[in-house]
């Protein structure tokens, strides 16, 4: 629009502008007159000279005129587009969008047809925007939003409701197949990796999804529920999760919005201690390491799990804190553990992404005195994935280092595996997921077996976790897996340490027969 280029052109601007422009021009007619005419003006019958006059002032008055009211036309539309439509992304901004809600609600009320509201968000935008910046945040939120709408019909509107979310009205005449279909397509599509300036940036995403006028016509209401379903799917902690508005989604979120306001009073008071799980080397039949688990023990509330928490505390920032005293406190507690077993910790997407981390991990090390060697990092794929340059550099750094990194929940998160040659890791950790299925789903056996192969090609090894069952345990021998984690070997527990040693660790190797047997 060519008013976007005129910023500064108000009404009042115009006004001015035109009222000036019509005082100069009856100036300039009366000087044409003097200078046409000469001094046979005065000579001029008074009638005609005022004829004269008033002819050249409408003149200018209706130029005038006209030049206004195009003026304000421009300065409208320039309003407008000013205030409805986000800049960056050329979509609705937020109060245009709630507009747009409104009208959908009151046509589905007349025809009856319905409306699906889609609030779609950007995972751990903030971290994003810390890690590379501004301007590359904001190509990055013009792409995604060029290829949302791309993939979106014309009917369907989109707003930009939030830094780095989106919701959009999709009618439902216009779904071909099922809105699971749909919106699973629709994730697909925008987690493929954006090709910035500097690099390729992954991204993952979390959907809410309303339906219009079952969950609501009230446009407030319904963005508040589409966001509590988002929030929902968010909770799942998977790459591309969406959830559909259910009721008691409203219950869930107050429960989210107490843990969040009681992060910090915990951590002052306390409150977390860590659990570990021993790892089972299953050809020598012995414990190799401990995976350290966190746990939040509330005074009032009890136990509260960490899939309950974590994900909060990477939205709050309170995971840095939090992760550093996990580090330090497995460092530390290393010291009780027999002297050929490390500690794995689990590290979270943001804490690995963060400027200070290896500072971090470097001082712990310092100041607890752990050697390197008995350190492992977990860290997902997810983490890995967010800015693969930084993340090999860290990894290597890492590796420098002489600690070891096992990649997490592998399998769960990206099907492009080309990127692990550029890591430098040390083992694949083989997702729950696959082994609770492998003894009942062969293509859970399958990926077992794939994983395994990858990782002999990559010289690293690998971990199974999550091993309930002896029949679990057999096969995943049977497919080459070296090292085992599961209850079927030892629960989580906390270290109980007497006389400096580690209580828990006597009742693992009673469980370490256990797994002798399988031999
Ligand atoms: P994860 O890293 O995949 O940890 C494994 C989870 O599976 C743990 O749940 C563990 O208790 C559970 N588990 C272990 N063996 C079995 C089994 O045989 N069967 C079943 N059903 N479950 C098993 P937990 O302790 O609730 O932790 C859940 C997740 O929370 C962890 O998943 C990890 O992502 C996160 N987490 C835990 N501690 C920390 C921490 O200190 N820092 C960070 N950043 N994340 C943590
Ligand atoms: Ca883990
Ligand atoms: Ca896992």
């Amino acid at each position: 629009m060519a008013s976007d280029k005129n910023p500064g052109r108000t009404p009042l601007f115009r006004l001015i502008t035109i009222a000036s422009a019509g005082m100069g021009s009856f100036i300039l007619g009366l000087w044409g007159l003097k200078i046409g005419i000469g001094g046979e003006l005065a000579e001029l019958p008074l009638n005609t000279l005022v004829s004269i006059v008033a002819g050249l002032c409408a003149l200018a008055a209706a130029c005038a005129a006209m030049s206004f009211f195009a003026g304000v036309d421009e300065s409208s539309d320039y309003v407008f587009s000013e205030t409805n439509f986000d800049k960056l992304t050329g979509t609705l901004v937020k109060h245009a969008m709630v507009g747009k809600v409104a009208e959908a609600a009151s046509s589905t009320l007349e025809t009856g047809e319905p409306v699906y509201l889609l609030d779609i968000d950007i995972n751990r935008f903030s971290h994003i925007n810390d890690a590379i910046g501004y301007t590359q945040v904001d190509d990055l939120v013009r792409l995604f939003a060029q290829r949302l709408k791309g993939l979106l019909p014309r009917e369907a509107a989109v707003g930009r409701v939030g830094p780095g979310e989106f919701a959009v009205l999709y009618p439902d005449k216009k779904l071909t197949g099922s809105m699971e279909t749909l919106i699973e397509k629709l994730i697909d599509d925008l987690v493929a990796p954006y090709q910035l300036k500097t690099h390729l940036q992954s991204i993952s995403l979390s959907v809410g999804v309303v339906a219009m006028p079952k969950d609501g016509i009230d446009p407030v209401l319904v963005l508040r529920r589409a966001n509590l379903a988002l929030q929902n799917a968010r909770a799942t902690n998977a790459a591309g999760a969406w959830s559909v508005f259910q009721p008691e989604m409203g219950k869930v979120a107050d429960h989210r919005q107490w843990v969040e306001s009681e992060l910090h009073a915990a951590f002052e008071r306390g409150d977390f201690d860590l659990h570990y799980q021993p790892q089972l080397d299953l050809a020598a039949g012995k414990v190799v390491g401990y995976e350290a688990l966190i746990r939040w023990n509330h005074p009032q509330r009890g136990t509260i799990p960490p899939m309950e928490f974590i994900p909060l505390a990477e939205e709050t920032g309170m995971i840095g804190p939090i992760g550093e005293w996990v580090l330090r406190k497995a460092c530390m507690d290393a010291r009780h553990l027999p002297e050929d077993c490390f500690v794995a910790v689990n590290i979270s997407p943001v804490q690995f992404m963060t400027k200070d981390f290896l500072a971090m991990v470097r001082n712990t090390i310092a100041s607890t005195g752990i050697k390197p060697s008995r350190l492992e990092l977990e860290v997902t794929e997810t983490a890995m994935m967010q800015d693969k340059a930084r993340a090999a550099d860290i990894l290597k750094e890492l590796s420098d280092m002489g600690i070891s990194v096992a990649v997490d929940d592998f399998g769960t998160g990206y099907s492009n595996l080309s990127y692990l040659i550029d890591f430098s890791f040390h083992k694949l950790k083989i997702d729950r997921s696959f082994v609770s299925r492998i003894d009942t789903d062969s293509g859970s056996g399958a990926v077992v077996s794939t994983i395994v192969g990858l990782s002999r090609a990559l010289g690293v090894s690998t971990i199974a976790e999550g091993v309930e069952t002896e029949s679990q345990a057999t096969m995943l021998k049977a497919a080459g897996c070296e090292v085992v984690q599961g209850y079927l070997f030892g629960k989580p527990a906390p270290l109980r340490v007497i006389g400096g040693q580690a209580q828990s660790v006597e009742r693992i190797v009673q469980n370490q027969r256990g797994a002798a047997n399988l031999h």
